[in-house]
């Protein structure tokens, strides 16, 4: 791609900067320790300053140490769309302040543009290959971390959390060490997409202020996950409209004066006084750099560069700006250590404590950040990309790699990698030393990945935009296809899922198939024609698609229940059975399969087969009322085909004791009773399924031969009359209309 590697004779060459390339490599050499020992290598916190780090935050606070925590992370914040980061055409005047009255780290990065991965580095202090969280919303943080909420839990601590996004539900492991976790995100009533929710900033801190309140009295810990810059940018008036240009910019604003609301409620409380703040971000936002709208793909500094403020009152150094590397997997050894609570000697996560260079004069702890995205390797089968960055230095391990001079570049546009190839080398061989030191440490190697293969996951990710689609079993790290070459079908995908989302689904199956045409093997372009032929009914389409997906993901529970279900609707139930077996086989904790094949019994018959699937798949959802009553209702019907009518009258209640309205129990009672022309014993059941569905014009047809069946030719005349109102073209109720009324 061009812009990668035009223009190299703008760069300045290596020897202005360093005066030899033997200095460099010493430079670097040092580096590399210094990170491969606070990267978990060694036990013992940062060799320079010993055990008295635990009493360096008393020279920060000559009176008392902050004694609560507030940590706030705003959502796709870049840290150069803060006027405290020298943003001109913004308002945010309440960071700003925050700012002013405290510390900002200019050069803060996350190790992730995605948010799951990026809030458990926050959170754990560790880097993605050691929490394993590489992507959102498959994978679930092992227990086994230790988290920031954890240790201040273990320290009296009350602890709460109120996020903003379903990509931060506590079924995904973050919640760890929190006593209240505030994740139940209602729909918006005015949104017509029932899944495309999130918490605005004013809600979020309204329950934000109600935990402080509550909990004033005690030593605390909030997190605040704030997620409205986070795409689509729809900023409430007055910053819609004064932000009409930037409505990204807007939703900033609207976040920052949300926050300053939530400043003053804390002065109210009194509780502003003894709290430490601390602002950052999980990524940035491409924003058309790099070609990246969004976030996810790169790892450039456009979504790895984010704001980071520390505040508290007292704080010796208020208005001091550093402009040392640091990461956010530093904020929570820092945290603790500006507190007071760090343990000589322990270590917390992977990062380091940052405090001896704010105060001992060492300019710069020469930190390196190593970054990653999977994602475009798990969603697409495409390669995945790492980098190491310095203050000066950016290397990305790409097919394509590329070198930056960043202090220099800061916009990352002049690739050096072609010129530089032996520091380019050099580079590579430190990310790999990192990447072997992140991934060696003891905890690491216990916690194991998690994943959480469910339906309801991947919809409500799909719609705050994130594509969920099944991995592929990749392991090498060199993929031939680099996501730099794929922008114009990073777009494509793009317009098919804005296609998709408006129900345009032939458009959306064309946007898709022309992308497939230029990269055949992308799984997830096959998940979604797959999904799309099959709401088209295009069955024969729909499996070409999903068995491709299932030659690459053999043990996807998700797939093999999609297939068989299509094979249901073409009326291969052996072969759905198949399907639905080995799913329950693979997962046999998860109740689908066992109920899909329950249904699949009952159309060919085997009742007692399906009773057994049926009960198998209830005792699997016993914390689950919808999936309950679900299979209550299926085994009356179990029950009705096996003639034992009390026992389907039984199990009928109790699935209407959980939902009353469920219309289905009258219809199979109704049919059942009319089909043994016990027309008195019907009709009370199409009675309340007409009742429950009043747009049921078959019931009501049904209803209406059934009175006429007793002799009630008047409630037989108004049943055929609204079922008429409802299918007009009905013609056997219009007959039997004509000879009532002849
Ligand atoms: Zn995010």
């Amino acid at each position: 791609m061009d812009s990668f590697s035009q223009d190299l004779c703008a760069g300045i060459s290596i020897k202005n900067i360093y005066p030899s390339n033997l200095f460099f490599r010493l430079l670097l050499l040092f580096t590399a320790i210094m990170i491969i020992l606070s990267a978990g290598g060694c036990s013992r916190n940062i060799p320079p300053f010993g055990d008295d780090i635990s009493k360096l935050a008393d020279e920060l606070f000559p009176e008392n140490k902050p004694q609560n925590l507030l940590l706030i992370t705003i959502d796709t914040l870049r840290a150069d769309h803060l006027g405290c980061y020298g943003n001109k055409s913004i308002q945010t005047p309440n960071i700003d302040a925050l700012a002013e009255q405290g510390i900002l780290f200019q050069q803060a990065f996350t190790p992730v543009p995605l948010t799951l991965p990026s809030h458990a580095s926050i959170l754990t202090g560790l880097y993605p290959p050691a929490h394993k969280i590489r992507d959102n919303g498959y994978f679930i943080l092992d227990d086994h971390h230790q988290t920031l909420a954890e240790i201040l839990k273990e320290k009296g601590y009350v602890t709460g959390a109120v996020v903003a996004a379903y990509v931060l539900n506590s079924r995904f492991g973050l919640d760890q060490g929190f006593d209240f976790y505030e994740d139940d995100i209602v729909p918006d009533p005015n949104c017509e997409d029932p899944f495309r929710y999130e918490r605005r900033a004013d809600r979020a801190v309204s329950l934000a202020e109600d935990w402080l309140s509550n909990n004033r009295e005690e030593k605390f810990f909030l997190w605040l996950h704030l997620f409205d810059p986070h795409e689509s940018y729809d900023p409430p008036e007055p910053y819609k409209s004064a932000y009409a240009q930037s409505l990204y910019d807007g939703e900033i604003a609207f976040t920052d004066a949300c926050l300053g609301q939530l400043f003053k409620k804390m002065e109210e409380l009194k509780i502003r006084e003894n709290t430490l703040i601390v602002l950052t971000s999980d990524h940035g936002e491409g924003l058309g750099e790099h070609e990246e709208k969004a976030h996810s793909i790169f790892i450039y500094d456009t979504t790895l560069h984010v704001p980071l403020i520390i505040n508290a009152p007292g704080l010796k150094l208020a208005g001091k700006s550093f402009d040392f590397l640091v990461r956010t997997i530093d904020i929570f050894p820092t945290t603790l250590g500006l507190m007071g609570l760090a343990q000589p000697g322990e270590k917390y996560g992977q990062g380091i404590n940052v405090i001896p260079w704010l105060i001992k004069d060492k300019s710069n702890p020469d930190l390196l950040l190593y970054c990653e995205s999977l994602y475009t390797q798990l969603n697409f089968g495409w390669s995945p990309l790492k980098g190491i960055r310095s203050r000066e230095w950016k290397y990305i391990k790409a097919p394509a790699a590329e070198l930056y001079q960043a202090s220099l570049d800061p916009k990352e546009t002049n690739n050096l990698y072609a010129d530089k190839t032996r520091l380019a080398q050099d580079w590579e061989d430190q990310l790999q030393k990192i990447e072997k030191a992140i991934t060696s440490t003891e905890t690491t190697k216990e916690a194991k990945p998690k994943r959480a293969p469910d339906l309801e996951v991947r919809k409500r990710l799909e719609s705050l935009g994130y594509l969920c689609a099944p991995r592929k079993n990749t392991s090498g790290d060199t993929a031939p296809i680099d996501p730099k070459d794929m922008i114009q079908a990073i777009q494509d995908i793009d317009r098919g899922q804005d296609l998709y989302a408006q129900g345009k689904l032939e458009l959306a199956a064309q946007q898709f198939e022309k992308t497939l045409a230029v990269d055949s093997g992308n799984i997830f372009l096959h998940y979604q024609l797959g999904g799309i032929y099959k709401k088209l009914e295009n069955y024969a389409k729909a499996l070409d698609h999903y068995r491709i997906v299932l030659q690459e993901q053999e043990d996807y529970l998700e797939i093999l229940n999609i297939i068989g279900s299509v094979y249901d609707r073409l009326g291969k139930y052996d072969l759905a059975l198949n399907h639905f077996k080995r799913a329950a086989s693979l997962y046999p904790d998860q109740p689908r399969a066992y109920h899909n094949m329950g249904i699949m019994y009952i159309k060919t018959s085997r009742f007692n087969r399906a009773e057994k699937s049926f009960l198998r798949a209830l005792a699997l959802s016993q914390n689950n009322d919808q999936k309950k009553a679900i299979n209550y209702k299926c085994l009356g019907d179990t029950y009705l085909r096996l003639e034992e009518l009390p026992k389907a009258r039984q199990f009928y209640q109790l699935a209407l004791n959980l939902r009353p309205g469920m219309v289905e129990i009258y219809l199979e009672l109704a049919r059942y009773y009319t089909a043994k022309r016990q027309y008195p014993l019907a009709i009370p059941q199409w009675e309340k399924a007409v009742a429950l569905s009043p747009q049921d014009a078959q019931a009501h047809f049904t209803l209406g031969q059934c009175y006429l069946l007793i002799g009630e030719r008047e409630k037989a005349r108004k049943s055929l009359q609204q079922c008429l109102q409802i299918k007009p073209d009905l013609i056997q109720a219009r007959r039997f209309l004509e000879k009532l009324n002849q």
